[in-house]
């Protein structure tokens, strides 16, 4: 059967899958990344497009679609700049496409993700949507009028740079004060507990504990059992996500948010809940509560599958266009 092949490509591991036209992932491969040089990354990926090839064999694939964080440009392949990755002017596609011999398409990750949410989970069925995607920092993308947003210089949906707190808020990678992704993203949660750690002198939350990864996971697990220092981060961290979702409500005015990233999958008691509040108080002229804020389904997959379905429409051309449900049947494209 025929299937296209999706690869994300994040700051410390790649993952790519065989994925087929219902968004089935049958084949998928990761590997962590032990640098982030160009042509060592680039050695890593063509390792695993070819282990997917091999399990789910060379002859039906028909095209690859490749989610790189950063600023990319679609015509050349070059990936402009990705200040997590510390890249500035990478030719990636042409680095790839001397290796893979399939036609090869790229696009920002976090809008493959938006991609891959939109046309197979937490965006399916409507024609406005928007992602933002929680984990080290914050991406996103938009789908309006069931067109996922691309912008002159495929530049829409940066929205983890926009700024919420400019006199008041943490440094962000990227140069600027007050960052939404500086404010919201997982690495701002350890930041909102470490600025109020001063209030909780007894607490242990930000002690190393043994064979426990030191992230923004143990301060939400923290969260869940109630810890006091834990809880007035998460509060204050919350409350900067809800400007940032509000301001994104007021872009777009949305149908449904989805939450995603590593942070999105926490329990909706805990996150998506308090979060409506938050924002609907800060909702002011777009009607209040038309929103809808929601996990998003396909969790760790949806870079993956928004790559694979990249490929499977024949590029970003072809997202000029509305998209109209899961993509027909490929036709073997050019890149
Ligand atoms: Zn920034």
């Amino acid at each position: 059967m025929e299937y296209t092949i999706g690869i994300d490509l994040g700051g410390s591991h790649v993952a790519a899958g065989a994925v087929a036209a219902d968004g089935t992932v049958t084949q998928e491969v990761e590997q962590d990344l032990a640098t982030l040089e160009p042509a060592l990354v680039v050695d890593e990926i063509d390792r695993i497009v070819q282990h997917v090839l091999s399990l789910a064999g060379e002859k039906d694939c028909v095209g690859i679609g490749l989610g790189a964080p950063g600023n990319i440009d679609e015509k050349s392949g070059v990936i402009n700049f990705s200040p997590n990755f510390n890249w500035v002017d990478v030719p990636l596609r042409s680095m790839l496409e001397k290796r893979l011999k399939h036609p090869l398409h790229l696009l920002n990750d976090a809008r493959c993700a938006t991609l891959g949410e939109y046309i197979y989970g937490s965006g399916k069925g409507t024609a406005e949507f928007a992602l933002i995607t929680i984990g080290t920092g914050i991406g996103g993308g938009f789908v309006s009028g069931n067109r996922l947003l691309l912008g002159e210089a495929m530049g829409a949906g940066e929205v983890g740079h926009h700024v919420i707190r400019p006199s008041d808020g943490f440094y962000c990678t990227c140069s600027k004060r007050g960052c939404f992704e500086a404010q919201a993203s997982g690495t701002a949660l350890l930041r909102h507990a470490l600025a109020v750690a001063s209030s909780f002198p007894r607490s242990t939350l930000l002690t190393r504990k043994p064979q426990e990864k030191w992230g923004s996971k143990m301060i939400r697990k923290a969260v869940a059992k109630g810890d006091e220092h834990a809880l007035a981060a998460w509060r204050n961290w919350l409350d900067d996500l809800a400007i940032g979702v509000s301001n994104i409500i007021s872009f777009t005015n949305p149908a449904v948010i989805a939450l995603g990233g590593g942070v999105g999958q926490t329990d909706p008691k805990m996150l998506a809940e308090p979060l409506i509040v938050k924002v609907d108080a800060l909702t002011t002229m777009v009607p209040k509560g038309i929103t809808r804020i929601v996990s998003a389904s396909l969790g760790n997959n949806a870079g993956v599958i928004g790559a694979a379905a990249l490929a499977r429409l024949g590029g970003t051309r072809q997202l000029l266009k509305p998209l109209n449900g899961v993509p027909p049947s490929p036709a073997r494209v050019k890149a």
